[in-house]
């Protein structure tokens, strides 16, 4: 199954926003965690106002996987425009994603033929490519795998290609990414692919996917200079 999006300007506000609304709702998230963790030690609480902790802890736990899934965590009003190549961010990115990668027995392998300079905001190709490369990884966590990621350049075009060997999506799976809240993991967000497609329509690019259920998927980027 092939199937190419290309997304309208309208997503560009979701990113707009994310950068500060991060910044605003991790710090209230990690105070509240700490206080709950350090009540939950009370030797004065009944079993029953435990059992509250932990739901809370659990809430707190979703809030803080949607904030990472869907928002870009940057100062606000810091200028994180960059001109560059992709070589930095596939390096960061592989570095911060490998022990989650390690934890489900998936190599990542990298391969970086050369890539076109352009002007990107650094932090939300980041997050975009963690989705990425976090689906993927996900998508091989019963068997373990490769992820395969290949960056290259032809006719003022970047490349970017996004490969595992997991469990595939069928054409009416593939239709749905990028849906809001469209998961079909039990603890998924389902707004990861949401913030890829609205960064990658941010810098006009394009996405195409394809997929073999049982085979595993490749998503391909392909970014205009
Ligand atoms: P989440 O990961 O929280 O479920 P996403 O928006 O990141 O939300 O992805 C939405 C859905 O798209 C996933 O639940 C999964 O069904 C599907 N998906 C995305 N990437 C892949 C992939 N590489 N392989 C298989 N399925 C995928
Ligand atoms: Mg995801």
């Amino acid at each position: 199954a092939r199937e190419t999006f290309i997304y309208s300007e309208k997503l560009n506000i979701v990113s707009e926003l994310s950068a500060s609304v991060a910044h605003e709702i991790r710090n209230p998230l990690t105070v509240t965690n700490g206080f709950l963790q350090l009540l939950n030690t009370s030797k004065t609480i009944s079993m029953e106002e435990k059992k509250y902790i932990e739901y809370s802890l659990l809430e707190l736990e979703r809030a803080e996987k949607i904030v990472s899934d869907f928002l870009v965590f940057a100062k606000p009003q810091s200028n994180n425009m960059v001109y560059s190549n992709f070589k930095e961010e596939i390096e960061y990115v592989t570095n911060i994603m490998t022990p989650y990668a390690n934890m489900h027995q998936v190599a990542i392998q990298v391969n970086f033929n050369n890539s076109l300079y352009k002007t990107f905001d650094k932090n939300q190709i980041q997050q975009c490519l963690i989705n990425l490369y976090k689906n993927g990884i996900e998508a091989m966590k019963k068997d373990g795998g490769t992820l395969y990621i290949d960056v290259s350049e032809r006719k003022k075009k970047i490349f970017i290609q996004i490969g595992d060997t997991g469990t595939g999506m069928t054409s009416e799976e593939i239709a749905h990414l990028g849906k809001p809240y469209y998961s079909t993991k039990k603890e998924g967000t389902g707004l990861g692919m949401l913030m890829v497609y609205s960064t990658i329509s941010k810098v006009k690019g394009k996405i195409e996917v394809e997929s073999e259920v049982g085979q595993g998927t490749t998503f391909l980027i392909t970014i205009p200079v």
